[in-house]
């Protein structure tokens, strides 16, 4: 059996993220989408916040073999208590190349098990970023092209708190 974890923040997910899940899922037996703290990027929703819209949209998109988790830890170390045998990564430019490929050598560095496939994102998907959403619901934009429709309320219900 293999398991693959797909590391990210998902602040909030988007459909670029669901797209490289959906994918993901179909190469593995098990797939764990791990809410990670990234340190250079500060949060606008909890960690709790960011797993409870990802079990969502995991349970509506119907991903059988999907499950969610977070940790406040090295990667490296979620890695090896879960016994996965890969990370998954979606690469949308080539400017995410070169943070991914850093961290892809980092953590293979720490363990020389863990290997990271990366999964281009869909043509439709390469502009999408949880910070581009964040940025145009934070200016009463329309978000509906980027995250499910589920979902919407609680983004845009968190910026207009943002306004008052
Ligand atoms: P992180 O802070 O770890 O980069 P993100 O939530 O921004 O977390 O991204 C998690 C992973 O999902 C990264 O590998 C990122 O490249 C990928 N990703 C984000 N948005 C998209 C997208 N639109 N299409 C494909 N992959 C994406």
């Amino acid at each position: 059996m293999k398991t693959a974890i797909y590391p990210g923040s998902f602040d909030p997910v988007t459909y670029g993220h669901i797209e490289i899940i959906s994918r993901a899922a179909k190469l593995f037996d098990r797939l764990i989408v791990l809410v990670s703290v990234n340190m250079l990027k500060p949060a606008s929703f909890t960690v709790e916040e960011r797993k409870k819209m990802l079990t969502e949209t995991v349970a509506r998109e119907g991903f059988a073999n999907v499950e969610v988790d977070s940790s406040d830890g090295l990667l490296i170390d979620y890695f090896n208590k879960s016994k996965a045998d890969v990370i998954v990564r979606g690469l949308r430019a080539i400017s995410d190349f070169e943070y991914e490929f850093q961290m892809a050598q980092t953590n293979r560095r720490l363990c020389y098990k863990a290997e990271t496939i990366f999964l281009a994102s869909k043509t439709e998907y390469t502009y999408l970023s949880s910070s581009m959403v964040k940025q145009i619901a934070a200016f009463g934009g329309d978000i509906s092209d980027f995250v499910p429709e589920y979902l919407l309320g609680r983004i845009t219900e968190r910026f207009n708190k943002r306004k008052d």
